[in-house]
């Protein structure tokens, strides 16, 4: 029971620690945005100061490679940790015990092996189509298609990729670690090994939404498992015992948990992993969902964030100055700034409904 505890501790503050490092806009003033900001300021330099200049040379090297080179790495880990995960499940929880309970028939066997199958067709076609590259042929129908965002803060009309020498259609990026400039960039994924983009963000959506999907069932069917498995070892009829005070008590569902937890340790294990997948999944899922909601990439949101920051504190300077001395090039200043502002925040909120058929009217 104790590595199970441990183990959730682990996995909470590792999720936790990827969800700040995903999700949190840098810019937050919540107290995961403080702790992001503080670590990425200050935590080269205490590193630097813990472990000698030459390990964190090599660690910043490693971490480089990982991140910021096109690498197989991301693709192997998902495959290790999601088939590891679902062997594990089936040899101590599918081949054990469905069928076996009045709860979990066989037929779950068949639907989760079919939806696990699903999983890696997602992951398949993500890794596999294309985001929508714009290159010198498609750049024109490109800069048509998106002509609407053109705000002149974070897009502006003409300007050019000088890596690619392509006019930048609004809403494209080009990625550093593709080389390649994509239309309606999301982002860059390390674990398809590709961006995501205009026309493979539906099956992104539907990679994270198998896999969520695929963890809440093995939640379920697990927790429905050791319901059948205490109710036919009449373990909710029993007396138990404190080892303690020798206190003599009823069955509670925690004892009974607990009993459990001591004679089925490796399923009780797996199915708080499918937890935790379905958990973190799931935020980064519905983070997803409220980005199509909004019309927003995760890229133009950390930008938006970004320009955001800086007009605030360059339009407050202003103000305080424009009050102290009437200054015409601060006033003027001022009035950009401010139709900057207006443009950027234009919003563009479709609702999910509108959002999903734009998503999913995209050619492969
Ligand atoms: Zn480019
Ligand atoms: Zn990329």
């Amino acid at each position: 029971m104790e590595q199970i505890l441990l183990f959730i501790l682990f996995a909470l503050t590792t999720g936790s620690f990827m969800y700040m490092l995903v999700c949190t806009d840098s810019n937050s003033k919540s107290l995961m945005g403080m702790i992001r900001r503080k670590l990425y300021t200050n935590g080269p330099s205490i590193l630097k100061q813990l472990f000698g200049n030459k390990i964190f040379k090599k660690c910043s090297d490693l971490y480089n490679y990982v991140f910021y080179t096109n690498n197989r790495l991301g693709q192997m880990a998902y495959f290790f940790i999601f088939w590891m995960a679902f062997a594990f499940y089936v040899k101590f929880g599918l081949l054990k015990h469905f069928g076996d309970t009045p709860y979990v028939s066989h037929i779950h066997s068949v639907c989760g092996s079919l939806i696990f199958l699903c999983c890696n067709y997602f992951f398949y076609k993500t890794c596999t189509i294309s985001p929508g590259i714009v290159n010198k042929e498609n750049n024109n129908e490109y800069v048509k298609q998106y002509q609407k965002y053109y705000d002149e803060v974070q897009y502006k009309q003409n300007t050019t990729c000088t890596t690619c020498n392509i006019i930048k259609p609004a809403r494209s990026k080009h990625c550093r670690i593709c080389n390649v400039c994509v239309s309606k960039f999301d982002h860059h994924c390390i674990w398809v090994r590709q961006c995501i983009g205009q026309n493979n963000y539906k099956y992104f959506l539907l990679f994270l939404f198998s896999h969520l999907f695929l963890s809440l069932y093995g939640v379920i069917a697990g927790f429905l498992c050791l319901f059948g498995i205490a109710e036919k070892q009449s373990l909710f009829k029993l007396t138990y015992k404190n080892a303690v005070t020798g206190e003599i008590s009823q069955a509670t569902f925690l004892r009974v948990f607990l009993v459990i937890s001591n004679r089925e340790t490796f399923f009780v294990f797996i199915i708080f992993v499918c937890l935790i997948f379905f958990i973190s999944l799931t935020a980064f899922f519905l983070y997803h969902l409220n980005m199509i909601r909004k019309d927003l990439t995760t890229n133009e949101r950390i930008r938006k964030n970004d320009f955001e920051k800086s007009f605030l504190h360059e339009m407050y300077q202003l103000q305080k100055q424009e009050i102290r001395k009437k200054d015409e090039n601060s006033s003027k200043r001022l009035a950009q700034l401010k139709l900057c502002w207006n443009s950027l925040n234009k919003r563009r909120v479709q609702g999910i409904f509108e959002g999903f058929k734009i998503v999913f009217s995209q050619p492969n």
